[in-house]
């Protein structure tokens, strides 16, 4: 069964479980807060709700970074292997005679440009996501 439910002073519709009249607070669509008609108006979300999806919105734009990252290191090194016939290996020096220099040159060389690479895209991405929440997920003042 439905009951009368009044907003504000025209906005009218059905609930069931009891009768509700809102006049100047409105429940958000997942009902966990409270929100001036004129909030609700404009985002019809409690922060706490804004908040969820922020975050949840960081750790979409954080899984692109990490995946563009290790596509932009994989292009790099195939580029690379392409140019000069094998990965990079400016390390070398580091290692001088060691007999494991021939392996880990490359492989640290590598994994170095990989983690500069994925550092920048975590910081680009980092600032997307923060300008992606600001624009569609502000916080009610
Ligand atoms: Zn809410």
């Amino acid at each position: 069964m439905h009951n009368h439910v009044t907003v504000g002073n025209d906005n009218l519709g059905n609930v069931c479980g009891g009768d509700l009249t809102i006049n100047s607070m409105l429940p958000c669509k997942n009902g966990d807060g409270m929100l001036s008609f004129e909030d609700y108006q404009r985002m019809p979300y409690c922060n706490k709700c804004i908040g969820v999806s922020r975050y949840r919105n960081e750790q979409r734009f954080h899984f692109y970074s990490v995946f563009v990252g290790l596509v932009i290191s994989a292009l790099v090194m195939a580029l690379h292997w392409i140019v000069t016939g094998g990965l990079p290996r400016f390390l070398l020096p580091m290692f001088e005679d060691n007999f494991l220099a021939p392996l880990a040159a490359p492989l640290l060389s590598t994994a170095m440009i990989t983690v500069v690479i994925l550092w920048l895209s975590t910081i680009i991405f980092k600032e997307l996501a923060d300008r992606y929440n600001n624009k569609y997920f502000s916080y009610h003042e």
